[in-house]
């Protein structure tokens, strides 16, 4: 008998924990605004909830595992061919498919650092090894970047926006980095919060994957689309790079209510862009009051902002969590802050205007 008193793991799980996911904090006084995850505030349009109930008739049956009315939605609304897109629950799950695609031991995958904290959990998982290249003045140092690639090399991850600092790599930028990049190597643009974005300067990736196969677009319904909850995203990429992620996936993953509730939320139009174009507005008020306050704030082009607060981080986080305003705290690094209601975001903003410190 073996003399192991509990099962034995794949070693690679001792060096890291588990996701980590946004808390929720209450105020002594029985307050919360939550402004850790980079959710939409507002909840799921009357359309999208009228089609949730619908699908939700039939959930005794599997749902489609090929979400084929979801792929032609989002082809004709994108303008994307259907066997270019593929689906996952949410796109941390199609971040995960990619990986199983081309994560094995000996595969490094690149990314700068601090980025999205699911990219280092994955890209153990899939058996192949981070390389982390630091911001530089908190955004992607592209040429580092590139400085970086070894014939190692298999994925490289462009955060754009970037998670959680919200700054942006613009287009000339980006074309001079991904023409650096081998062609056996993949580049997976992660847009997960494009729909905020207003620098035209900043390319939209669907208008790039065409003339480059190796380029991979990462979208998701979870935060413009407000369908954080029913967990669907999906990627655009070269036909042969989709039919190799679509193999990883793991059988019925997105599941019928949220293939219903994405398709109903691509048709909804104005009411959603509104929500959205709110969101927008909120952010160039929460910074331009933080910077009156005498914060540093990155330019942001997302739905959050970036404090970077080093060794006072715990201490603002602490601030924030005792008046139930919870944030996102990178201990040593930062605190990342996302836009909510107008409400959420002065109770915020009261906090930061009493917090005794600045972070200049
Ligand atoms: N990419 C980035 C950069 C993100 O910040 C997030 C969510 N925090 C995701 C992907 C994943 O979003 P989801 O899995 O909800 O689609």
């Amino acid at each position: 008998m073996s003399e192991a008193t509990t099962p034995r793991f794949r070693s690679v799980l001792d060096r890291f924990a588990a996701y980590k996911p946004g808390k929720t904090v209450v105020s002594a006084d029985g307050r919360s605004y939550k402004l850790s995850s980079n959710e939409s505030p507002s909840g799921p349009l009357p359309s999208v909830l009228e089609a949730i109930g619908e699908a939700a008739r039939q959930v005794n049956r599997y749902p489609d595992n090929n979400a084929t009315a979801l792929v032609e939605a989002i082809s004709a609304r994108f303008g994307v061919p259907a066997d270019h897109v593929a689906v996952g629950c949410g796109s941390v799950g199609v971040t995960q498919m990619l990986l199983e695609a081309v994560g094995e031991p000996g595969a490094e995958v690149l990314y700068a650092w601090r980025s999205f904290e699911a990219y280092p959990l994955l890209v153990s998982l899939s058996g192949a090894e981070s390389v982390q290249v630091p911001l530089r003045e908190e955004s992607h140092d592209l040429a580092a970047m590139a400085d970086a690639i070894t014939e190692r090399t298999r994925l490289v991850f462009v955060c754009n926006p970037n998670n959680p600092t919200g700054t942006v790599v613009r287009r000339a930028e980006l074309e001079a980095f991904l023409d650096r990049v081998p062609a056996d190597c993949l580049v997976v643009l992660d847009e997960a919060y494009r729909e905020y974005v207003r620098d035209d300067e900043v390319p939209d990736g669907l208008t790039l994957y065409g003339d480059r196969p190796n380029l991979a677009v990462l979208r998701t319904f979870s935060k413009a689309y407000g369908l954080a909850g029913l967990r669907t995203g999906f990627m655009v990429a070269h036909p042969v790079v989709a039919e190799a992620v679509r193999k990883t996936m793991l059988p019925f993953s997105v599941n019928a209510l949220a293939q219903a509730a994405a398709v109903a939320s691509l048709s909804a139009g104005d009411e959603l862009f509104e929500r959205v174009e709110a969101t927008v507005k909120e952010r160039e008020r929460v910074a331009h009051v933080l910077r009156d306050q005498g914060w540093a704030v990155p330019p942001t082009e997302a739905n959050f902002v970036w404090l970077r607060l080093g060794d006072r981080t715990m201490d603002f986080s602490a601030a924030c969590d005792a008046r139930g305003v919870s944030v996102r705290p990178f201990a040593g690094e930062g605190v990342r802050v996302s836009i909510g209601s107008p409400e959420e975001n002065d109770a915020f903003l009261a906090v930061a205007g009493d917090y005794p410190h600045r972070n200049v």
